[in-house]
């Protein structure tokens, strides 16, 4: 069977065939990264790693997921990061008007159960425009959402600093990127907490 393959689909394979026309010298980079760093950062559109930390193919891992949390898939990527691929400082950079920020795993669990489908948000609240078919799956697990954007931070750099397979004297920097400004701002808490020992 032949699927038709959708718009954005076809933007991406164009978007890919200019970039590879031009990839040039980038096929002689090191798999390792050249500036020997890794940025555990939220998935969210509007954040480009590359563009507000200046980085380059072949410079830098970036590990992005709902949130930029410490979860323990991101903290296995920054495991490898460190202990095969030899980075040696990690930022953990979580940002303004996350939308982590608006929803409880109470809240996922009742509308996943319900349906499947995308649900609406009308700045308060959020509703499924269909019902049926869902799941109650989502109820067992934990989605990580955030409070207090200042607090995940704080938190996340803590349970890295902590986590047992994480070598002491790796420096883990705490910052909340500004979607209004583009600005990184330090939280002092999580840079304390993230010195090295
Ligand atoms: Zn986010």
């Amino acid at each position: 069977m032949v699927v038709a393959k959708s718009q954005i689909h076809n933007e991406v394979l164009a978007a890919n065939e200019l970039y590879a026309g031009s990839f040039g010298e980038k096929q002689k980079l090191k798999l390792p990264p050249a500036r020997g760093f890794a940025i555990l950062t939220c998935m969210d559109a509007r954040l480009d790693p590359a563009k507000y930390a200046g980085l380059s193919e072949g410079d830098a891992h970036v590990i992005r997921n709902a949130g930029g949390r410490a979860s323990d898939d991101a903290i296995r990527s920054l495991v490898i990061s460190h202990k095969l691929l030899g980075t040696r400082e990690w930022f953990v950079i979580h940002h303004t008007n996350c939308g982590m920020e608006l929803f409880t795993d109470e809240i996922m669990g009742d509308l996943l159960a319900d349906s499947l489908h995308t649900a609406n948000f009308d700045g308060e609240t959020w509703t499924n425009p269909i019902h049926g078919q869902g799941c109650s799956h989502g109820r067992f697990l934990k989605w990580h959402t955030i409070t207090s954007v200042e607090g995940s931070v704080v938190y996340d750099v803590q349970r890295i600093r902590e986590h047992p397979l994480v070598p002491g004297h790796i420096p883990i920097y705490g910052y909340i990127f500004d979607v209004r400004t583009g600005k990184l701002n330090s939280v002092e808490a999580a840079n304390d907490a993230g010195m090295p020992i």
